[in-house]
């Protein structure tokens, strides 16, 4: 998967390159472009935003400058064709790993246009199943915004090059786009085939079958005078499984029993869920 960020900061995108994703960078699963923003700037205090129209607090980002860099990293030319890639910052993790996914095919993406994913407050709310879905793509930008946001007219404008998603994160407001960049790119990296070590890892957390994933637990058996549940020490793997689900039916009902209602729910999950 190739990665392109456009940013104002392109060093708040630094974390993309350690831990697992720098790893999947060494693997040569992914690859990472993060292009300053002002290289598209064209007067001489490389402006980016401008007051908005209608009057009103803060500044708007510019069409003239949104416009042509994303047009050159869709293309590859201008300044997007000199950037170089973001180097992993753990040579030292690529190492031998029981990887038992790496022959799995990525599911073809029928569209050729990348996917231009633009954070803001006002999209909708970025999930589990965009991720999915997402992890499939072959190029995917992404665009910070900062300040009140970028012209609309850019979002309207890519669509002719880009197939165009406005995310939001959270019902929150950050100062800009470069950490909602950051959990979107994470979210969906670690669903690559190959990037984690174990796929089961992930297709065991929370959402994926739509409920919340119950507490985990590993040695010692006692800690604090704390006991790990007896359940997990039986050995017996059915007893656990229907263990761990209670429990993350449990979960979902304290925490989120909103979920629920997207869950295929067996007569003995609906009697869990009555007792609890
Ligand atoms: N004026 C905008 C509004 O009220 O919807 C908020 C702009 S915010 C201060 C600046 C930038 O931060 C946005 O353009 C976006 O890139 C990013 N951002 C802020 N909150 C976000 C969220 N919840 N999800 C995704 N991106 C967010």
């Amino acid at each position: 998967m190739r990665l392109d960020v456009l940013s104002i900061f392109p060093e708040y995108l630094d974390p993309l390159r350690h831990a697992l994703l720098g790893r999947a960078i060494e693997k040569d699963i992914l690859s990472v472009g993060v292009h300053d923003l002002r290289q598209w700037a064209s007067d001489v205090h490389r402006s980016v935003d401008d007051s908005p129209y209608g009057g009103g607090p803060g500044m708007v980002m510019k069409p003239e400058v949104w416009g042509p860099a994303l047009d050159d990293v869709a293309d590859g030319t201008g300044p997007a064709a000199r950037a170089e890639d973001l180097a992993s910052a753990n040579p030292h993790l690529l190492r031998p790993q029981h990887d038992d996914s790496d022959t799995e095919t990525q599911a073809e993406e029928d569209s050729d246009l990348p996917l231009l994913i633009v954070p803001t407050p006002a999209g909708k709310p970025f999930t589990q199943a965009d991720a999915q879905s997402w992890a499939k793509e072959h190029h995917i930008v992404f665009a910070c915004g900062r300040y009140e946001g970028i012209d609309q007219r850019v979002v309207e404008d890519a669509a002719q090059r880009y197939r165009v998603r406005e995310v939001s994160i959270g019902d929150y407001v950050l100062i800009g786009g470069e950490v909602a960049v950051l959990v979107i790119a994470e979210a969906i990296v670690r669903l690559i085939p190959g990037v984690l070590g174990n796929r089961r890892s992930h297709e065991e957390d929370s959402f994926s079958d739509g409920l919340l994933e119950g507490p985990s637990y590993t040695k010692p058996r006692v800690w604090r005078e704390l006991e790990v549940p007896p359940v997990l020490l039986s050995g017996n793997h059915a007893i656990v499984e229907r263990w761990r689900r209670d429990q993350a039916l449990l979960r979902t009902q304290a925490v989120r029993p909103e979920l629920l209602a997207g869950v295929e729910l067996t007569p003995q999950d609906q009697s869990v869920l009555d007792r609890g």
